[in-house]
């Protein structure tokens, strides 16, 4: 028996970060390949992750502070 959305869900963010064991990935990968909606939530969880890694950035603050300037001259 495969998982279910919930339990996938829960680990999908551990899925991400290649944490999950080897049987927990091949389970969420199956899961993932029949189910849309646990796809769409783990590409939002993507997105999510990269602008936290982008805020983390320390390059970002300060061209994001370009960008205000530009907008206030
Ligand atoms: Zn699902």
């Amino acid at each position: 028996m495969g998982m279910g959305c919930s339990q996938v869900y829960l680990l999908l963010s551990a899925y991400l970060d290649e944490m999950t064991d080897p049987e927990e990935t091949r389970e969420v990968k199956t899961h993932l390949e029949s189910c849309l909606d646990c796809r769409e939530k783990l590409s939002q969880l993507h997105r999510m992750c990269l602008i936290l890694r982008k805020l983390d950035n320390p390059k970002a603050p300060r061209r994001l502070w370009k960008d205000i300037k530009k907008r206030l001259d």
